[in-house]
């Protein structure tokens, strides 16, 4: 990465920036909603566009010179199509939050309601916490996951649904293993006539790779962020169909956002068309294929796996049984310490608090980008197991990062 001309202006910033080459290059990103773009994307993001004013959409700007404006949103809209298989799609939400922004504006009033999945249970702050806007703007009742199973509980859904009546059912989730019966939720959805929103923020990547169900035909709105299983850099997408785009569009664009991020909208089609490649599916398929062996390496070990496995990029462990000492923010400490970074989560039935939960969120496509392979992601299975069992052994601690470093240095990053 050459950072020459912000070292020239600004060296305290070019600092932070080779650092953080350096720590993504020397570290293994395991948090499930982190992934490392291409460098043709990163070029894109970085380009001239971001000069570029194009408030409105493709053909319909509030400013003049949008010509290669339109030519890169109109790419990055038909790559997306083709990817998802979606009748409308709106690339311009500047994050996974904005595109449900751009929903809930869409279709809802102030006071509305939304059933939505509980946080500690694997939900999203966009879907009606308190702390966020949905949860100030609208009537919030939530959903669960069976404690038992670590599934969605669907019945209980489906009594939630007839019981509270609500204007919008939303499904998608940022801890969920498992895969998501898209099918179920738009039966109760339309039962109780209410829209279905699926964010499918985490797992775009596995859907557009048909590696997980697609809620693309199923669902009203699906919404997604496009940087965590797909490479496309950082920003959200809202997929639709004729009947409602236009409400969708004029949601986002003049209802919740100015200027659309040219430069990220120029990411997004890049990364979309490099998803759009053969090679995509195959990288989705190893992601899930790296995430089952990290389940299975952590149940060898005695590890609580949340659903004993995973359909997906990520593997939720619940520490109690095993570990009733260890809280998921000191695992989260001690894994940092030897270069793998992941994050504390809660864990359904969750009895510490959010911010110090009592379980570990580990997802794969960070490690399949750089190159691992299952046999590669077991050996980093047994390390953090090694970590989790040892968190206050200073030697272990050293040892495992050394194992760490011969990892990094064998699967490159940006090189
Ligand atoms: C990550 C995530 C989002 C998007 O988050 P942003 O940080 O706003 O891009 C939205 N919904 C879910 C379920 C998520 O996990």
């Amino acid at each position: 990465m050459d950072y020459s001309h912000v070292r020239d202006v600004d060296p305290a910033v070019a600092d932070a920036l080779e650092g953080e080459v350096d720590r993504q290059r020397d570290t293994l990103a395991m948090i499930a909603s982190e992934n490392h773009v291409s460098k043709a994307v990163l070029e894109a993001q970085s380009s001239v566009l971001t000069n570029k004013y194009a408030e409105g959409y493709p053909g319909k700007r509030y400013y003049a010179g949008c010509t290669y404006a339109d030519e890169v949103e109109n790419l990055a809209i038909d790559r997306a199509k083709e990817l998802w298989g979606a009748e409308h799609v709106n690339v311009q939400p500047h994050s996974g939050t904005q595109a449900n922004m751009g929903v809930y504006l869409a279709m809802l009033d102030p006071g509305d309601k939304i059933l939505s999945l509980d946080l500690t249970h694997g939900g999203h702050l966009s879907h009606g916490h308190p702390a966020n806007f949905t949860g100030q703007l609208f009537d919030v009742e939530q959903y669960h996951v069976d404690p038992e199973t670590g599934y969605i509980d669907y019945d209980e859904l489906e009594e939630k649904a007839r019981e509270f009546e609500p204007d919008i059912i939303v499904s998608g989730y940022s801890a969920y293993p498992r895969a998501v019966e898209w099918e179920t939720i738009q039966d109760v959805a339309d039962d109780v006539d209410a829209y279905h929103l699926a964010d499918i923020a985490h797992i775009t990547g596995l859907v557009a790779a048909g590696v997980h169900p697609s809620p693309v035909g199923v669902a009203d709105f699906v919404t997604g962020s496009t940087h965590k299983t797909i490479r496309a850099g950082r920003g959200g997408i809202i997929m639709t169909s004729e009947e409602y785009a236009s409400d969708v569009d004029k949601a986002v664009f003049p209802g919740s956002q100015g200027g659309p991020l040219m430069h990220n909208i120029a990411g997004k089609a890049v990364g979309f068309k490099e998803a759009l490649q053969p090679e995509f599916e195959d990288y989705a398929q190893q992601v899930v294929d790296n995430a089952e062996t990290l389940a299975e390496t952590f149940q060898d070990h005695g590890l609580k796996v949340v659903s004993e496995g995973t359909d997906t990029h990520l593997v939720l462990v619940d520490l109690r049984e095993s570990h009733p000492d260890l809280t998921g923010g000191d695992a989260e400490d001690a894994l940092d310490s030897t270069g793998i970074v992941l994050n504390a989560n809660t864990v359904p039935g969750e009895t510490r608090s959010a911010f110090n939960p009592s379980g570990i969120r580990a997802g794969t496509p960070g490690l399949t980008t750089r190159g691992f392979d299952e046999k590669a992601t077991k050996e980093v299975g047994d390390l953090i197991y090694r970590v989790v069992d040892n968190h206050d052994d200073t030697d272990v601690l050293a040892e495992v990062a050394e194992d760490v470093q011969g990892l990094t240095d064998e699967f490159g990053l940006y090189e």
